[in-house]
């Protein structure tokens, strides 16, 4: 996936006359596929690509372009980003997940980057529990936004707020054909606890990103695994600090499920569809 392919956005069909929609009888409904590439990791997938202790995804949601956590380093987010031929300005949202170095470290650096003299033209979105300073310098570049509760960010993305006690963090879920895709930094109040956060926006086709089980025993992971599937998650995707035990016991369980994650990875969920049915 390049910037010259993006997928077609055809959303702009609701702003059709209903009155058409009741002349052909059916109620269309499409969605967009979003598409996750993930541009910082410490868990190796393309070698073009560095890898570093910390996680980065941008998300490809129609016209959008929604960067998830920023790695430790700017200058590697950015040097990842142009690897995969993907504008930095054409970012106009970042997600912050939490205030831990491995994933605001390329904030400051990369933003002047990705605002390029575009005033305000970009938003990031930080837990409220973030230091001032860090949201007055990131104000220099772009609208900054606290984040304390669940919202929608417009269009089917939503945020959980701020989760857990002494690391606050925010996750996101995105809206797509075949259920939702989640996307954790670091899951510091659990894995568990931020997919059944999810679960009101809808069915979870994917929980990807950092299940923090680096340091879990494998009964601890397996309780893990078993909240997931009772929550019906359908796939998983996880990298960063969720420990390679806890990726091969995922890999093994989740079976054709388990879609292998790390720097360069691209993963797109929800191919356009429509469903027809009648309408009265
Ligand atoms: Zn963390
Ligand atoms: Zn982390």
């Amino acid at each position: 996936m390049t910037e010259t392919d993006p997928p077609t956005d055809i959303s702009h069909r609701s702003k059709l006359p209903m009155l058409l929609w009741a002349t052909l009888g059916v109620c269309m409904s499409y969605s967009a596929p979003i598409i996750a590439t993930i541009v910082y990791d410490n868990q190796p997938y393309d070698p073009r690509l560095t890898t570093h202790w910390g996680f980065a995804c941008l998300f490809t949601v129609g016209s959008r372009r929604i960067l998830f956590d920023t790695g430790a380093n700017g200058a590697i987010l950015l040097a990842n980003l142009a690897q995969m031929d993907i504008d930095p300005q054409a970012i106009d949202m970042i997600v912050v997940s939490h205030y831990h170095s491995d994933h605001t470290g390329g904030l400051l650096t990369a933003l002047p980057t990705i605002a390029d003299g575009r005033d305000r033209a970009v938003t990031v979105l930080v837990p409220r529990s973030f230091p001032d300073e860090i949201k007055q310098d990131a104000g220099r570049y772009a609208a900054v936004v606290d984040v304390n509760h669940p919202i929608t960010l417009g269009g089917s993305v939503y945020t959980t707020g701020e989760l857990g006690q002494k690391n606050t963090e925010q996750s996101l879920a995105l809206e797509t054909a075949d259920g939702l895709i989640v996307i954790t930094g670091c899951a510091h109040s659990g894995i568990v606890e931020v997919a059944s956060q999810a679960r009101r926006w809808g069915e979870i086709a994917l929980v990807m990103g950092g299940f923090h089980l680096k340091d879990a025993a494998a009964a601890d992971i397996k309780k893990v695994i078993e909240g997931l599937r009772k929550l019906g998650v359908k796939k998983v995707a996880p990298s960063h600090c969720t420990g390679q035990l806890a990726i091969r016991m995922f890999a093994r369980e989740y079976g054709r499920d388990f879609i292998p994650a790390g720097a360069g990875a691209q993963i797109m969920v929800g191919q356009p569809r429509a469903h027809a049915h009648a309408s009265d």
